[in-house]
């Protein structure tokens, strides 16, 4: 589903120029939730935005849902990131807009008519679990369910795949717990694969399937979950 094939990213800085990225290569099949971990600055956020074009590499090739998103403009970048959609951490909703407005802004985006709209909008709601806060302004709502919207705005276009950009790291404990919950089930549902970047260890553990290692720009270590954090 999603390959990246010694990927480098440099940013020029005053200090001279920063490898963000570091010849990374990794294959990640359709279905599975795939996590990169590792401590402020290692280059996760990098990597994860260049998977739907937010930035473009240096070199290297990143194919997704078998299109090439490393080299990606105008209208194919936009059809693109229908089929790869993101979740924040600071959730990015429209604070002028309801719940169901936000939801239904991808879908207007689309071209999608009115009725068709509504019902896809209700739908997403229901798998959510935000019945019930419909009309609700984001800033009527907890944490939680400011990420709720997140994910239902995300599913909107019936993404191929979901990338999450530390979404729980605002979040305490136990809504972090609901919000990974919610994601498996929504992984099994809809056999939407996921990719998503951590500082957080339990966030791993919990949901991943296989986790890379990244520290300054590389992939130190790669595997499944329990290779990578078996204890010595
Ligand atoms: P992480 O998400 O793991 O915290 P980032 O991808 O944000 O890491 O950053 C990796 C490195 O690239 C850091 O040294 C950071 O300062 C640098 N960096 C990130 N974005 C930019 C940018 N737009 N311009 C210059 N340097 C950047
Ligand atoms: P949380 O309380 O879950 O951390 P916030 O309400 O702080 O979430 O929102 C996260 C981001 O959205 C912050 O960057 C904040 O500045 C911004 N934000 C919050 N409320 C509004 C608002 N009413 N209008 C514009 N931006 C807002």
């Amino acid at each position: 589903m999603i390959s990246i094939k010694n990927v480098q990213k440099i940013y020029a800085s005053k200090q001279g120029q920063v490898k963000a990225v570091d010849d990374v290569n990794i294959e990640i099949t359709e279905g599975e939730i795939f996590g990169v971990i590792g401590y402020s600055g290692a280059g996760k956020s990098t990597l994860i935005r260049m998977l739907n074009g937010l930035e473009i590499p240096s070199d290297g090739t990143i194919t997704v849902a078998n299109r090439v998103v490393s080299k990606i403009k105008g209208r194919s970048l936009r059809q693109a990131r229908q089929e790869i959609s993101m979740i924040f951490q600071h959730f990015n909703l429209l604070w002028s807009r309801t719940v169901k407005e936000n939801i239904a802004f991808p879908l207007e985006i689309a071209g999608i008519d009115k009725a068709e709209r509504t019902n896809r909008v209700n739908e997403l709601i229901k798998l959510v679990g935000l019945e019930g806060r419909e009309n609700a302004y984001p800033s009527e709502l907890s944490g939680g369910q400011k990420q709720r919207v997140g994910i239902a705005r995300a599913l909107a276009n019936n993404p191929k795949v979901l990338l999450c950009d530390e979404a729980t790291s605002a979040l305490d404990p136990q809504t972090t717990d609901s919000i990974l919950d919610l994601l498996v089930d929504i992984n099994k549902r809809l056999g939407l694969t996921i990719v998503l970047i951590t500082h957080e260890m339990h966030v791993i553990q919990k949901i991943c399937h296989r986790v890379a290692v990244m520290e300054a720009g590389r992939i130190v270590e790669l595997g499944s979950v329990l290779e990578v954090f078996k204890n010595p």
